[in-house]
């Protein structure tokens, strides 16, 4: 195994994650949610830790077919529904629980003759104007999902919030009582939070739960960590030096020499670009821990090395390990200095990058 960048996952944090989720959401059931490769933690990863749920989420197909083909046999919900009737016909044989949000998908279930009997998440649109059904139409839709020629095994209800990881909760309040005026008579389970929801309040959470950056050990709120929230971060992002430089007061550093040594500096070049996903920018005071000192970042990212100043730094060489993030590095401080958010980068990280799991595997 290279020594350069790899990502380091910690199975045992995502397992604690998971056990903090279910602390917070007591008595809810819980969906972990594994898409977008487990949030760059490694999509299988991912789903074998968190086993001890309720049941799995993934945006697409395509990541469901890898689930079912590593042997992931959990419940699984397909959060975009499908589109087109071979899709649908693939999702029965994936056996998917199925969100539906709006009309054509509809039609797709009404065409279906079983055997599999979807589980049917029928998504309101509650004020994210992103997806589901408004209230209006919910009704119309629900009674048609009462009508199917193929009973669905279940049927629940879910919606999305828009700005519960905001500490002013006045649309969120609205967001509920829109959902609860347009469902809360009908005695159906519910699922609403997500995991700002879920820490933000109880009654942003409803029956069943649907964490995804909770469970990796970050917190969705801007003035908090994730091990502010209990968590812990399941990902190190690491690398080492490649190369070390003396660099004479006044030389610049990389392309577009947009940093110039205004001392006799010592650079370290390390072995991360934003081929594996860093990102080009990433922002005044951005650092790096290197032999577990703090570095500033120095000139342009490139795509396979970036360089940080280490003069006065003791014991850096090459092969010196270094941190981009993780437990000494939060990965929330680092994307707020790129100005991003730890999805963003979590998500971010490309295919070159090994993800080696810690414990390693039995
Ligand atoms: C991605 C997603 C989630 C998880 O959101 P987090 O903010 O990562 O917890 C929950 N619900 C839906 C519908 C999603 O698409």
């Amino acid at each position: 195994m290279s020594r350069l960048i790899r990502a380091l996952i910690d199975t045992r944090a995502l397992q604690a994650n998971l056990s903090r989720v279910r602390e917070v959401a007591a008595g809810r059931r819980v969906i972990a949610v594994v898409k977008a490769n487990g949030y760059g933690h490694g999509l299988v990863t991912a789903a074998r830790a968190f086993a001890g749920a309720d049941m799995l989420a993934v945006a697409r197909l395509e990541e469901a077919v890898v689930l079912r083909e590593a042997g992931i046999h959990a419940p699984l919900l397909l959060l975009e529904g499908v589109f087109g009737p071979e899709e649908l016909a693939q999702a029965a044989a994936l056996h998917l629980d199925l969100v539906v949000h709006e009309a054509a998908q509809l039609a797709l279930l009404e065409a279906w003759r079983g055997p599999w009997r979807f589980a049917l998440w029928l998504k309101v649109d509650s004020g994210m104007n992103r997806l589901g059904f408004r209230a209006e139409d919910f009704p119309a839709a629900r009674a048609r999902v009462a009508a199917l020629a193929v009973p669905p095994a279940a049927v629940r209800v879910l919606t999305h919030l828009a700005t519960a990881d905001e500490p002013d909760d006045t649309a969120t309040r609205a967001q509920l009582a829109r959902f609860e005026a347009c469902v809360g008579r009908l005695g159906l389970e519910t699922s609403i939070g997500n995991s700002a929801g879920i820490f933000a309040s109880p009654r942003s959470q409803g029956d069943w739960v649907r964490p995804g950056l909770a469970l990796y050990g970050a917190s969705p709120f801007a003035d908090r960590r994730g091990v502010d929230l209990g968590l812990q971060p399941a990902m190190t992002l690491v690398s080492s030096v490649i190369a070390v430089r003396s660099l004479p007061h006044g030389e610049a550093v990389g392309y577009g020499a947009t940093w110039r040594a205004v001392r006799d500096s010592r650079v370290a070049i390390i072995a991360a670009g934003y081929g594996d996903g860093l990102i080009r920018d990433c922002g005044a005071g951005a650092s790096v821990l290197v032999g577990g000192q703090r570095a500033p970042l120095v000139g342009r990212v490139s795509m396979d090395m970036l360089a940080a100043d280490v003069t006065g730094l003791a014991g850096v060489e090459v092969g010196t390990p270094v941190q981009l993030w993780g437990p000494q590095l939060p990965v929330e401080e680092v994307a707020g200095r790129a100005g991003t958010i730890a999805y963003e980068l979590l998500c971010s990280l490309t295919g070159r990058v090994p993800r080696v799991l810690n414990p390693p595997p039995a």
